[in-house]
């Protein structure tokens, strides 16, 4: 483990292991964060007195239902689908939902608890929670795509709305997939409610700037990041992961900052092409024919494929992991240090693990935690719901300015935290401590609730 508990957190962190049995990945996730907060509760004997930390770890409520729904055959399906809303101290609970084979309760709950800070950090009313199923979508036909999220939303929309909970997409879950979430809601309720989700098409209440905020926030993130050390993106050769919504447009951004992305990949494999990645053909096969990255060599023929190999043993200066959570191990993270990365920006949610992130800082390299670093589509969410609100939509090149600004005041407030906390470049502290007063001085403010 990188670092030794506190005290008067280890009692806290082995009960979460006794009340969260084979949870590992929540496990992981809350230990990352009490790792940080020990200079915290000297400095705020308040927080301990209020019991705040124990509170933060208990969601205030989760909800495990059946989503049973009809493949094209006419044979029933039956899926598992959750919802666990953790915390509500700073608006409603505000999260994505994920469509994964791999979900479990231990997964939704380290999104979640993640969440929490992470939406802290933006700086706008939202709360923290995360959802989804281990329904795959791999291979679903658009019939039965929509047959399983009509399903899924005749139980979630009692538990959902503009004020109580506002789920967005994850893995698995993108603007189709929120359509038909958001058809199934507006008709069980009467209510078209365009606050209730977020990731809305533009021509029904979506935000410009959304697709993008993920991918675009992460690399302004790292921009600022390496400002920060007198850098930029400049002849960067980068590797990204991934090859999903925040894969794409993080190359898309990277091209735009100078940079050159030479990796992308999904779960079958990789592609290095020397030449840069080409976004176009990507988005093609990806968004629009939903097909494997493998036939990116068909129309690149210098460009190679390298089937389940390691694509953290490609060269990069900046590593942008966009996949998914434990993509970068101890060893991959010692590769990457090995070959001259100065700088790794996460897309994707707790995607290093802890023996990974022990290397980065010790290697002092600029590390940009994901809770920090992709805090951009979450907080572009939160405009969405602002525009809503309002009944407005604002332009993109506007809502892409406020994403800007408010990926540079996560990076500010992360940087001078650490260095009020003694750690200086550590954005891991920064982001766990800044997130975590944030919400913790709400809720000592909302009382024991
Ligand atoms: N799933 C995204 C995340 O991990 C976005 C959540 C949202 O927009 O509510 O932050």
């Amino acid at each position: 483990m990188a670092q030794m508990l506190d005290e008067k957190l280890e009692p806290i962190f082995q009960e979460v292991l006794a009340r969260n049995p084979g949870e590992t990945e929540f496990h992981q996730a809350t230990r990352e964060v009490l790792e940080s907060l020990g200079p915290v509760l000297v400095k705020h004997p308040e927080f301990a007195h209020q019991r705040i930390i124990e509170r933060i770890c208990e969601p205030e409520r989760q909800i495990i239902f059946r989503v049973p729904w009809r493949d094209d055959k006419g044979v029933v399906q039956i899926n598992r689908g959750f919802r666990v809303e953790f915390n509500s101290a700073l608006g409603p609970y505000k999260g994505g939902l994920r469509f994964h084979p791999s979900v479990y309760l231990g997964i939704i709950k380290f999104l979640g608890f993640e969440q929490i800070f992470k939406n802290a950090l933006t700086g706008l009313p939202i709360g923290g929670g995360k959802g989804g199923s281990d329904f795959d979508p791999k291979g679903k036909s658009d019939d039965e795509i929509m047959s399983f999220c009509q399903s899924f939303m005749t139980e979630l929309y009692r538990h959902i709305g503009e004020h109580t909970d506002v789920p967005a997409g994850d893995i698995g879950v993108g603007g189709r997939e929120i359509g038909f979430m958001f058809g199934q809601y507006k008709r069980i309720t009467n209510r078209w409610e365009a606050g209730v989700l977020t990731g809305k098409g533009l021509d029904w209440g979506g935000s410009l700037v959304r697709t993008e905020a993920t991918g675009y926030g992460a690399t302004f993130f790292v921009d600022e990041m390496l400002k920060a050390r007198k850098d930029s993106f400049d002849g960067k050769i980068c590797s990204v992961s991934g090859s999903g919504n925040v894969a794409i447009y993080t190359i898309e951004k990277i091209h735009e900052l100078g940079g050159k992305v030479v990796t992308c990949s999904d779960s079958n494999g990789y592609i290095y092409d020397e030449k840069g990645i080409d976004l176009a053909l990507i988005q093609q096969l990806k968004e629009v024919e939903r097909r494997r990255i493998k036939d990116y060599i068909e129309y690149r023929k210098h460009a190679k494929y390298v089937a389940k190999g390691n694509i953290w043993e490609v060269p990069c200066q900046v590593a942008m992991p966009s996949a998914t959570q434990n993509e970068i191990n101890g060893a991959d993270a010692k590769i990457l240090v090995k070959n001259g990365c100065i700088a790794v920006g996460e897309g994707a949610n707790m995607p290093t693990t802890p023996e990974g992130v022990k290397v980065f800082l010790d290697a002092q390299i600029a590390y940009g935690p994901g809770k920090a670093a992709n805090a951009g589509g979450v907080a572009t969410s939160a405009l969405e719901m602002q525009q809503n609100a309002q009944r407005d939509s604002w332009t993109f090149d506007y809502t892409e300015k406020r994403l800007q600004e408010i990926m540079k005041n996560i990076h500010e407030l992360c940087y001078e935290t650490a260095v009020e906390y003694g750690t200086p470049g550590n954005y891991v502290n920064g982001a766990n401590i800044a997130g975590f007063i944030r919400v913790a001085k709400a809720m000592v403010a909302l009382g024991v609730v």
